[in-house]
């Protein structure tokens, strides 16, 4: 009896090919499935964690400005430092100098130091040239364009008060009174001001060392004690009316009285006014000093 053909392959080796080649397909089949699915699942996850994120911030109040990559930095704060008179205008004769200088200096110590800070933008609302320019003088109003212009954050107008009586001393400072836009925030930099004046041993003039200045139709200045409301809605110094923003105008000592001068008039004294000032910016803006 004659044998099968070699080359023919027997039937238990085709089938066990054929079996090898549908496990193979299964696998890839399988694999592709699971490369689906798992596409599919980190999408779904990306999409659902996007939403929890935004309805979370948008029920907490917060801005979604995390998505934004560049966001900028915070601006900082643009503070107005004005020394008050100046160029042809010297304010008030006191016992050893007149009130321009004092303030100038007063001014430029304060300016140093908010400079050295660095987290303030401080200007003055004078430069140089114009304080030593005798032939002219930059107005309240000027001084109000200027300080609007820059945005400013606040405002701090430096005075030196005088009397006829050499006995008369003491300290109280100016915001923008009640009836006046910033009202609010001029009122608490003010009495801010007072109460650093008063830790250091001044006498506060009035109740509190805050007052309210208005003028009545015939330019006559009337003074009024803080917290009253009366003659309330009247003009003020141009200055705190004019400039956009809470603003105090401050009258640092008398220099027409000589313990005054020594407190806060004189080179140690403006340095120590200075720094008072300085002290209650921080606070109205609720930062710790760093100089
Ligand atoms: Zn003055």
């Amino acid at each position: 009896m004659p044998y099968p053909p070699r080359h023919i392959q027997p039937p238990r080796r085709r089938s066990r090919l054929k079996r090898r080649i549908k496990i193979w397909i299964a696998r890839i089949i399988f694999f592709l499935l699971l490369l689906l699915a798992l596409v599919g699942l980190y999408h779904l996850a990306g999409i659902f964690f996007t939403n929890f994120f935004l309805e979370a911030q948008a029920q907490s109040g917060e801005s979604t400005a995390w998505i934004e990559e560049d966001t900028p930095d915070q601006e900082s704060i643009v503070v107005a430092i004005d020394p008050g008179h100046g160029g042809s205008d010297h304010g008030s004769e006191g016992i050893y100098f007149y009130e321009d200088e004092m303030t100038w200096r007063t001014a430029n110590l304060l300016l140093e130091m908010m400079e050295q800070d660095g987290r303030f933008e401080p200007f003055l609302t004078i430069t140089q040239a114009q304080w030593e320019d005798e032939s002219t003088r930059e107005k309240p109003s000027e001084r109000a364009d200027l300080i609007q212009n820059q945005q400013t954050d606040l405002l701090l107008s430096i005075h030196g008060n005088s009397d006829y009586s050499p006995d008369t001393y003491g300290f109280e400072c100016f915001p923008v009174p009640p009836g006046l836009a910033y009202h609010e925030e001029s009122q608490r930099f003010a009495e801010i001001i007072a109460g650093l004046f008063g830790q250091d041993g001044q006498k506060l003039r009035g109740n509190n060392g805050v007052r309210y200045l208005y003028y009545d139709e015939n330019d006559n200045k009337l003074l009024v004690e803080s917290g009253s409301l009366q003659l309330s809605g009247s003009p003020t110094f141009t200055l705190l009316e004019d400039s956009g923003c809470p603003a105090v105008l401050s009258e640092q000592c008398f220099i027409t009285n000589a313990g005054d001068v020594d407190r806060y008039g004189d080179e140690d004294g403006c340095q120590r006014a200075a720094e008072i000032y300085y002290q209650a910016i921080c606070e109205y803006f609720g930062l710790d000093t760093l100089v």
